[in-house]
């Protein structure tokens, strides 16, 4: 496979909002969809107080059923930039067609393209033609090599591409996918394009998360998404896999010295490794 995004050497770091998304470990959280601007600013204020800076929340849902909560749409990613703006944060939301792209990418600083349309090429293509950063998921059951495939679309006409793994479909029913860990290694080796892991979506549950978190900066990742609420029960979507906001703390100061012991890793690994001067 040619794959372009291999190219190590072709760009020094995607950076969206001061933050560069190849260096350090990075957090994205926030609510599965944007319901309200109290629900958006109780989960921006207790994220950004701990060091949260990319806040998520999807305004147009891709629900299984039609009868399904299915987003606020424009209002939604109103609420979502507010929300992130006036707590310092930069933002993320789903695009799910190329009608709408304008409007998402007027209004977020990441646009995030769902499982379900990790395929859908037209949308791909026209992402390639607008500057906002994409962060693509990997679909259901697409294999690595179709998922890198799938951002080569984006990468030619926009370098800031984004992968986010988030399980594939398995026979197991205890996760509500199968999280690939191999398959974010190989990722990280075949592209220069930083490696996100949604731990909500790839488990559809709460408890584990925080030592697949650990899991994930051992691994080299550059960061994992986490779908967080400050009511959990009374969520529009996705409300067995949403964490409470205290939980959510816990596990970022949890990870903490885990991402601290890799930076100090890395920069004695590169110290060793930059010849004498
Ligand atoms: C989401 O992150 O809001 C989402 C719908 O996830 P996925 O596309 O991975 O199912
Ligand atoms: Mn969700």
């Amino acid at each position: 496979m040619a794959l372009y995004s291999a190219r190590k050497g072709f760009n020094v770091g995607l950076t969206v909002g001061g933050i560069n998304l190849n260096r350090g470990f990075h957090i994205i959280a926030g609510p599965c969809s944007v319901e309200s601007a109290e629900q958006m600013n109780a989960a921006a204020t207790v994220l950004a107080g701990h060091g949260v800076r990319i806040l998520r929340g999807g305004a147009f849902k891709p629900r299984t059923s039609p009868y399904s909560f299915q987003g606020l749409a424009d209002k939604g990613l109103e609420l979502l930039a507010e929300a992130a703006r006036s707590h310092g944060m930069i933002s993320i939301s789903e695009v799910m067609d190329t009608d709408s792209i304008e409007l998402v990418a007027a209004k977020v600083d990441i646009i995030q393209v769902g499982a379900r349309n990790m395929q859908n090429f037209s949308l791909l293509k026209r992402l390639a033609k607008q500057r906002k950063p994409v962060l693509l998921k990997r679909g259901m059951s697409a294999s690595v090599e179709e998922f890198l495939l799938a951002a080569e679309y984006v990468l030619q006409g926009n370098d800031n591409v984004i992968l986010c793994e988030r399980g594939v479909r398995s026979f197991e029913t205890m996760t509500r996918n199968m999280l690939d860990l191999a398959g974010v290694a190989l990722m990280r080796r075949m592209s220069h394009l930083p490696v996100i892991v949604d731990l909500s979506h790839s488990t559809g549950r709460v408890d584990i998360v925080p030592e697949l978190a650990r899991a994930c900066v051992a691994l080299g990742a550059e960061g994992i998404m986490v779908e967080v609420h400050p009511d959990p029960q009374s969520a529009l979507s996705d409300a067995d896999q949403a964490m409470p906001l205290d939980d959510a703390v816990a596990m970022i100061d949890d990870l903490r010295p885990w991402i601290e012991l890799r930076e100090r890793l890395d920069s004695q690994a590169s110290a060793t490794s930059s010849p004498a001067v």
